[in-house]
C-alpha cells in the first residue's frame, strides 16, 4: 500500500516551497491510489508559532489536499515514549555514546561536513553516564549509503567523511529530527518520503537509523527547492509573492513541478483541477534540480 505523508512544521504559514511539497506528495500518492497523511513536526517547541497550525491546515484543505486518517503529532506523550524506546534499542546495540561538549565547543571542530562541523569524537572515550542533561551520539561507519531517489537519482554517502557520529538526543532532552522522523514514518505506515531537497542529505542518516531498528526501506523523492536569489524561501523574503487565490497558487505549483499545463484550468475551481492534475501527474517530468529560481508571480 503506498502511503504518503506531508509533515510541516508549524514555525509560520506555509510558504510556497512548501505548498509544491505538499501538492507534490498529495498528487503522487492519489495518482498511486495510496493514503496521503499529515503529521504536525511539533517537536521543537521554541520553533512553533501561535496559530500556525490552524494556518496551515486550512492553506491545505483551501487547495483541495484532503488528507487520510487523524493527524499525528510529534508534541504527543506516547510519540515520546516510542522515541525513547527507539533510543534504547540503538543504546543497547553499543553504537551510542553520551556527549557533554557544548555547542560553542562544536563549533571548534576543524573538519567540515555537510550539515556543519564533523564532531571529532572527543566523548567517545569518556564513557560518560547517560542521563538527560547530555546529549546522545551515534556512532556512524565508514561504509556507503547507497539509494534511489525517484528524482534526483542514485546517491551514496560515506557518514564518516560527511557526516560525523550525529545527535540522536540533544542535551536539552529533545529528541533529534533525525531520529523522530523515522519513528514517525514507521508508526504512520509511510512507505514514500516527498520532500524538498533541502532534506536530500539528512537521508543517508535516516536509513542509516532505519536499518540498525530493522524498519524497513522507504522511497524517497526530493523536489527542487524554490529559491529566491538563490535563497531557501522563508518568511523574510516569501512575501515577495503573493499566494492569496488558491487556484493560481495550484497551477503556479504544478508549472514549478513541470506538470502538463492545461488553459482550461485557470477558470477551473480547486476540486476541477486537483482532479485533473491526478490523472495527467507524471513524477518522471519534475527536474532533476536541487534548486529552481523563482521570482514573483504574475
Ligand atoms: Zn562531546
Amino acid at each position: 500500500m503506498y502511503i504518503g505523508r506531508f509533515a510541516p512544521t508549524p514555525s509560520g504559514p506555509l510558504h510556497f516551497g512548501s505548498i509544491v511539497t505538499a501538492v507534490a506528495s498529495y498528487l503522487d500518492a492519489k495518482k498511486n491510489n495510496g493514503l496521503w497523511k499529515i503529521r504536525i513536526d511539533d517537536l521543537d517547541k521554541p520553533r512553533i508559532a501561535l496559530g500556525a497550525e490552524r494556518q496551515i491546515l486550512s492553506r491545505i484543505e483551501s487547495l483541495g489536499l484532503i488528507w487520510d486518517g487523524k493527524i499525528s503529532y510529534q508534541s504527543n506523550e506516547s510519540k515520546n515514549q516510542q522515541y525513547t524506546q527507539a533510543l534504547d534499542k540503538l543504546n543497547d546495540l553499543n553504537i551510542t555514546y553520551a556527549c557533554e561538549c557544548s555547542r560553542k565547543k562544536i563549533l571548534t571542530n576543524v573538519l567540515i561536513g555537510i550539515d556543519g562541523p564533523i564532531y571529532d569524537k572527543e566523548c567517545l572515550t569518556k564513557n560518560l553516564q547517560k542521563n538527560k542533561h547530555k546529549s546522545i551520539r551515534l556512532k556512524v561507519t565508514s561504509q556507503n549509503i547507497l539509494f534511489k531517489d525517484t528524482i534526483q537519482g542514485d546517491l551514496k554517502q560515506n557518514l564518516e567523511k560527511l557526516v560525523g557520529d550525529f545527535i540522536l538526543k540533544r542535551s536539552d532532552n529533545v529528541f533529534s529530527y533525525q531520529l523522530a522522523v523515522v519513528i514517525d514514518d514507521y508508526l504512520q505506515s509511510v512507505s514514500h518520503v516527498i520532500r524538498g531537497s533541502d532534506l536530500l542529505n539528512s537521508t543517508t542518516r535516516q536509513i542509516y537509523i532505519g536499518n540498525l531498528l530493522g524498519l524497513p526501506l522507504l522511497q524517497y523523492m526530493h523536489v527542487p527547492l524554490a529559491c529566491i536569489d538563490g535563497k531557501k524561501l522563508s518568511k523574510a523574503n516569501s512575501n515577495k509573492i503573493i499566494l492569496n487565490n488558491p487556484n493560481s497558487l495550484l497551477i503556479e505549483a504544478l508549472k514549478f513541478l513541470n506538470q502538463k499545463q492545461c488553459d482550461d484550468l485557470k477558470d477551473a475551481t480547486v476540486n476541477e483541477i486537483i482532479k485533473w492534475s491526478i490523472l495527467n501527474w507524471d513524477i518522471n517530468r519534475i527536474p532533476k534540480k536541487k534548486k529552481i529560481e523563482i521570482s514573483s508571480f504574475n
